[in-house]
């Protein structure tokens, strides 16, 4: 307890520089106190689940207010399902995703959620609902129980280890000098680029948010890391509405819906099997990739 009160103190005043310097989604999936800009408008709706879907409606994008990111996009993902989006780099994959915790808002068209314009809801709520894995995992100079735990309180011992273990990090963990105690970060114990991946997905399933937005990363870890990792992501995603950015095969073909994107617009959209058979952008895709196909 003495040591934890002082590292407390300065993840507190390292909130401003991390702020500035982390990505918004990293901020989000970090469980980071929003900008106060932000915070929850008076006569905003709580967002207590989602009941039957999300839809992206004729939406239009850009970030600079010139070259548009996004066109006319339109998207059903229900309640359950998982939807890929595959697509050169650069087409709008992230994009998409960052617009469902309102990272940003769309330039015209609209994103509801259960038929309510996502704008009506409280962003805390909403944000608290949404789960987010990428590539880019925030590791705090602390503990790494701590870590884990970050912007959640009073969690028990038993469901940090819980969730470490789903996430296929407990065994890596328990050999840490100090086991859950261990320092990592900057001043402690650097991890592997696959720890921290399994750091971030039990993050994630300890907020055990009903959306889930996984950016598949691109370059391959190690062959065993690789394989934990999928894993552990195999069991986050079960029972959840997940949007996925997908770079594996495995992933895309297990998708209830796959959406290929082109320069912000799609270009298809279908299950693996059938846009196998259309023989269209998804199948040049995956030559492209030189993914097997099956
Ligand atoms: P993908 O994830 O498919 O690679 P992104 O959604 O990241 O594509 O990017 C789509 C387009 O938007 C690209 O042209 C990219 O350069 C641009 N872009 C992405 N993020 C930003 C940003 N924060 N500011 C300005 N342009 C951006
Ligand atoms: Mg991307």
């Amino acid at each position: 307890l003495v040591r934890i009160i002082p590292v407390t103190k300065k993840i507190n005043t390292a909130r401003g520089y991390i702020q500035e310097n982390l990505s918004a989604f990293a901020q989000v999936a970090a469980g980071l106190e929003l900008p106060e800009e932000q915070r929850d408008q008076p006569g905003q709706i709580v967002f207590t689940g989602l009941r039957e879907s999300i839809v992206f409606r004729d939406v239009d994008f850009s970030y600079t207010g010139r070259s548009k990111v996004l066109t006319g996009f339109d998207l059903e993902v229900p309640r359950g399902q998982t939807v890929a989006l595959v697509g050169a780099s650069g087409a709008g994959k992230s994009t998409v995703a960052a617009l469902v915790p309102r990272l940003y808002d769309v330039a015209s068209g609209s994103i509801e959620i259960d038929g309510l314009d996502l704008r009506a809801y409280d962003i805390t709520s909403l944000r608290r609902h949404i789960g987010i894995v990428n590539q880019d995992t925030y590791i705090f100079n602390t503990a790494i129980r701590a870590n884990i735990a970050y912007g959640l309180e009073a969690v028990s011992e038993a469901r940090i280890v819980e969730a470490a273990r789903l996430a296929n990090a407990h065994e890596f963990i328990c050999q840490l000098p100090n086991g859950y105690d261990t320092l990592v970060g900057d001043r402690g114990v650097q991890l592997s680029g696959g720890q921290r991946q399994r750091i971030s997905i039990a993050r994630a399933i300890l907020r055990d948010p009903e959306i889930l937005i996984l950016d598949e990363a691109t370059s391959a870890l190690d062959s065993q890391s690789e394989q934990l990792v999928q894993e552990a992501l195999e069991r986050l995603r079960r029972n959840r509405t997940v949007i996925v950015i997908a770079h594996r095969l495995s992933t895309v073909r297990n998708a209830d819906r796959i959406v290929v994107l082109d320069k912000g617009r799609i270009v298809e959209v279908g299950e693996h099997q059938q846009l196998l058979k259309n023989r269209g952008a998804y199948w040049a895709y995956l030559n492209l990739q030189s993914l097997p196909i099956a």
